[in-house]
């Protein structure tokens, strides 16, 4: 597979492999980009973003159509790309490849309804009603969108289809780990008919393209999702640039002495190992009363052990590997080192290569590592309290603010909590691991800063320009 650079699908003289975490196979290869190549694009870009500038909403709208049909009509592609790549159950690959259409739809009609204000500069003192004044929404101009490996498609087109929708040039730079979803999104892009320089996706390693890429000031946002490390990196590298960051978490579910405790295990289940773990929203933490916390344990067990690990590409599998057998060591590492220090494993925490069982750690202290750093793997960790706030306390005690959930029936202890707690998307009787394309989603505290979901990206892709005209003075 070639990267597509400043209009060109090309090679480089070095290459990486993408390997399939679940049975070590070599998927594909694709190029390492060097400094020349990084110059080529951004160059491109450049000169796309000028040109973009005359576009219209009405020519970008039809563009996104085409591709929003054109990702339609390669769903099944697309999802088993996915699937080889990153060892998604091919079920949960084929749910994140069929949301790509409406996605980049959406992104369409968001685009062309870039709406100024009207400024009522008659209250300025001495202005009268001889001036008007308005904003105009612009697309900033050079967007760079950096992005993980865990949902390759979803988290490439909610930064890419906003940027392009609202009429900016895009350089893409996906995970290592899933080059090859990235690039058949860009082929989509580019056979729905976008200027062939608007959009570049490099491969290669982050840690040697990145600083090239943020540094450069023909760069105007940053657009990353991925480890709090690396964003941190990143704001330092990027000066005086729009930047979006989407960092990492331990999303708590807090299940209150008077919830529906299967509906609250049904949905733990699902929220705490879809995708091996390895979602930002996953459920890390389950904090529950200590009322119904053996209830709550009873209920999860089975619904946990039931998951099937297996083969990605097999439709019953529903825990594939994760990402790497160096991570599913980490993770493996992080349960016992837990259960070391106190804990109770009631279920799971094998490794075998790049798989881990789905685990359940009971009786994990919020302050041990296994609650505040992040695991991004098939675990939950369950805390006992006793009381709505305790329960608050121990949700807000890590460094992260990205998600948080409550079960409870009563709607005064609801608002309590949802008021209370530190945290960018917030939901009552379910997990946090929902998310609907359009809703404004991001992170306090070491999450991160700005916000996705189509309608914020394109307010952050771009810029707003105050219009003052002079009558009579
Ligand atoms: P990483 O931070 O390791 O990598 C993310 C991206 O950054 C990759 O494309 C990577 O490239 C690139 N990168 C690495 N080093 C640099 C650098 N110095 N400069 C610029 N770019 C660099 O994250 P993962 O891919 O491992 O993804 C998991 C993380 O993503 C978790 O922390 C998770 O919480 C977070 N995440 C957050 C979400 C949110 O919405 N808040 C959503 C999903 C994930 P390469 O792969 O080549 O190293």
């Amino acid at each position: 597979m070639k990267m597509y650079i400043a209009g060109e699908w090309v090679g480089s003289d070095r290459s990486q492999s993408v390997i399939n975490p679940f049975d070590g196979s070599i998927v594909d290869e694709v190029p390492l980009a060097d400094a020349s190549a990084i110059e080529r694009a951004l160059a491109a870009a450049d000169r796309a973003a000028l040109r973009l500038l005359n576009s219209t909403g009405a020519e970008r709208q039809k563009i996104m159509e085409r591709a929003g049909q054109l990702a339609d009509e390669r769903v099944e592609e697309i999802a088993q790309t996915i699937s080889l790549e990153l060892g998604k159950p091919i079920r949960e690959a084929r749910i994140e490849a069929s949301r790509a259409g409406d996605l980049i739809r959406l992104a369409g009609f968001e685009g062309a309804q870039l709406y100024g204000q009207g400024l009522p500069l008659d209250a300025h003192p001495g202005a009268g009603k001889q001036r008007l004044g308005f904003t105009l929404r612009e697309p900033c101009g050079v967007v760079v969108a950096i992005t993980p490996f865990n949902f390759p498609l979803l988290l490439v087109l909610h930064k890419i289809a906003p940027a392009l929708a609202a009429g900016n040039s895009v350089i893409l730079k996906p995970a290592s780990h899933t080059p090859l979803t990235a690039l058949a999104l860009t082929r989509v892009f580019l056979d729905a008919g976008l200027d062939p320089e608007a959009i570049s996706c490099i491969t290669g390693s982050g840690s040697t393209v990145g600083d090239r890429l943020c540094a450069d000031e023909r760069v105007r946002k940053i657009t990353f999702t991925g480890s709090t490390g690396v964003g941190n990196h990143i704001a330092r590298v990027a000066g005086a640039k729009k930047l979006s960051l989407e960092l990492g978490a331990s999303c708590p579910t807090v299940i209150l002495d008077d919830a529906d405790i299967e509906r609250a295990a049904v949905a733990v289940a699902s929220g705490g190992y879809a995708n091996a773990g390895q979602v930002c929203i996953s459920v890390q933490r389950a904090i529950v009363h200590e009322k119904i916390y053996a209830d709550f344990l009873d209920a999860l067990k089975p619904k946990v052990e039931a998951l099937t690990l297996g083969n990605p590409l097999d439709v019953s599998t529903t825990l594939g590997p994760l990402v790497s057998e160096s991570e599913a060591e980490r993770v493996e590492r992080s349960i016992s080192e837990s259960v070391r220090r106190g804990a109770r494993l009631i279920t799971g925490g094998e490794r075998s290569g790049a798989t881990v069982t789905p685990a359940i750690v009971a009786d994990v202290d919020s302050s041990d590592a296994l609650s505040q750093d992040e695991l991004f793997g098939p675990a939950v960790a369950v805390t006992s309290v006793s009381s709505l706030e305790e329960a608050l306390i121990a949700a807000n005690s890590t460094t992260y603010g990205l998600g948080a959930g409550l079960f409870t029936e009563n709607l005064s202890k609801g608002i309590k909590f949802l008021r209370g707690v530190n945290a960018g998307v917030l939901h009552m009787n379910w997990t946090p691991l929902w998310r609907a394309d359009l809703m404004p989603y991001g992170g306090t505290k070491g999450s991160g800063i700005g916000k996705e979901g189509i309608r914020s990206a394109i307010a952050e892709m771009t810029e707003e320009k105050t219009i003052v005209l002079h009558g009579d003075v």
